[in-house]
């Protein structure tokens, strides 16, 4: 299993170090007698003092390089000299001052773990219906779902939940929550991700439902985008200029790229839609901390946490190999947009910036560490049975993925048209559309 491992691994170096004994071994015995004339006694002693330093050295040496958490005590630092003569305690870690607002500090992570799980809100939209099941991949489904459950069973998470799991047949390597306990795992990512960072993007989802993050942001959406009730002037007037300028664009299902006329508007939305991309993006910090929380508690400790996430971005960011993003378009690009497509490019030209960096997401993982570690149980049987029973399910595909472009679907090919290179974009996350067009789709 890859998560715990790699801790075994660290520890097993670690206290590979620690015994005296087995360093001496290295250390040449006879130069000493050659150029030191002296009696046997005091030679003994000698050597032995300075084997002792030798290995403290080479100790906090290595202890230093495995142990991020361990900051290098600076020569100048004037409470060196103290420090040495006390064993080291634990250093407070601290939270840079200049953080986003929708990256949490050590104080926001705290707040979250009682409790960790909230009791459940339904999402005061209309219930979505179901997603249909993929039946191609069932078992896993089932397993996955029984898993979950069980999971929220642990004492840590009470009240629990209750979640359904689908498995919908979309390629794209995604999933997602909703505000009805469900968890949708799109069949790209079954198929793109190995054991560990599906664990881990597993634990993210759940952590949106725990949350309740939908029904937290139903309210920001209303007033940024509006409601039949409540329109809101801006957002209507930025879309309606987006209209405007794609109408104007295309002719005959050509689109012509005007890029500074197309960043203006773009500028124009993004100021608009601000509180709900900050919103959301602090319920992704949240769930990433959380699901980091859920996940302990299952056994993952925080540095196969880490290790997970790093690697599920990795997997992303192959399959996303070769999609331009509009900035990249340059001036006068022309492009044939199928009449089928047209809201889809339009959705891709005009995008909302809901997810925080992978940069900064890993800095917030890595960064809150310490108090991911008080979730930590190690080794229960759940993180056993996850690695035994999904292993023909994961893994081998994810493996193939990396640098596999010919293993990417779902996405849409635009075809360029005076020698310019094909635009391709990713399909369209169909909540988020749905969202954005609660009182009028664009007429493209
Ligand atoms: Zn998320």
């Amino acid at each position: 299993m890859a998560f715990p491992l790699h801790d075994h691994l660290v520890q097993s170096l670690l206290t590979a170090v620690l015994p005296l004994s087995s360093l001496r071994m290295r250390f040449p015995a006879a130069p000493f007698r050659e150029f030191i004339p002296m009696g046997r006694d005091e030679m003994k002693k000698i050597k032995t003092m300075v084997l002792l330093l030798g290995a403290l050295l080479l100790q906090a040496a290595l202890l230093t390089a495995c142990d991020p958490r361990r900051p290098a005590v600076k020569k100048t630092d004037p409470d060196a000299a103290n420090r040495e003569d006390t064993p080291a305690a634990a250093p407070p870690v601290t939270d840079p001052s200049n953080l986003p607002p929708y990256i949490l500090t050590h104080a926001d992570a705290e707040k979250l773990r009682s409790p960790l799980v909230l009791a459940f809100v339904p999402d005061p939209l209309p219930k979505t219906p179901d997603v249909p099941s993929y039946q191609g991949l069932e078992a896993f489904r089932g397993f996955v779902q029984e898993f979950l459950n069980r999971a929220m069973l642990l004492p840590a998470l009470a009240p629990g939940r209750r979640l359904s799991v689908f498995v919908e047949d979309d390629p794209t390597i995604n999933a997602f929550a909703d505000g009805y306990q469900r968890i949708v795992v799109q069949r790209g990512a079954v198929e793109g991700m190995d054991q560990a960072s599906m664990l881990e993007l597993l634990c993210h989802e759940t952590a949106h439902s725990t949350r309740n993050h939908v029904a937290a942001q139903v309210p920001i959406a209303d007033q940024v985008f509006g409601t039949k009730a409540a329109p809101s002037a801006a957002y209507e007037s930025v879309m309606n200029e987006a209209n405007a300028y794609l109408n104007q664009q295309t002719v005959n299902g050509v689109y012509t790229h005007a890029k500074a006329s197309y960043a203006a508007i773009q500028q124009r939305l993004l100021a608009v839609v601000a509180p709900y991309n900050t919103a959301n993006k602090r319920s992704e910090s949240e769930a990433d901390i959380v699901g980091a929380f859920t996940c302990a508690q299952m056994g993952v400790s925080p540095a196969a946490y880490l290790s997970a996430f790093k690697r599920g971005s990795e997997i992303i960011a192959a399959s996303m190999a070769g999609v331009k993003s509009p900035e990249s378009i340059a001036d006068g690009t022309k492009l044939q947009v199928p009449p089928g497509e047209m809201e889809n490019f339009f959705y891709y030209l005009f995008y909302l910036d809901t997810h925080p960096t992978h940069e900064e997401r890993i800095e917030q993982i890595s960064r809150l560490t310490d108090v991911i570690q008080k979730e930590f149980k190690p080794s229960p049987p759940l993180i056993a049975e996850w690695k035994q029973n999904t292993g023909s399910f994961l893994d081998s595909s994810a493996i193939a993925l990396i640098g596999d472009e010919a293993a990417l679907t779902g996405r849409i090919v635009l075809q360029g048209l005076d020698g310019a290179p094909a635009v391709i974009m990713p399909p369209l996350d169909p909540r988020e559309k749905a969202l954005r067009s609660r009182i009028r789709t664009p007429q493209n």
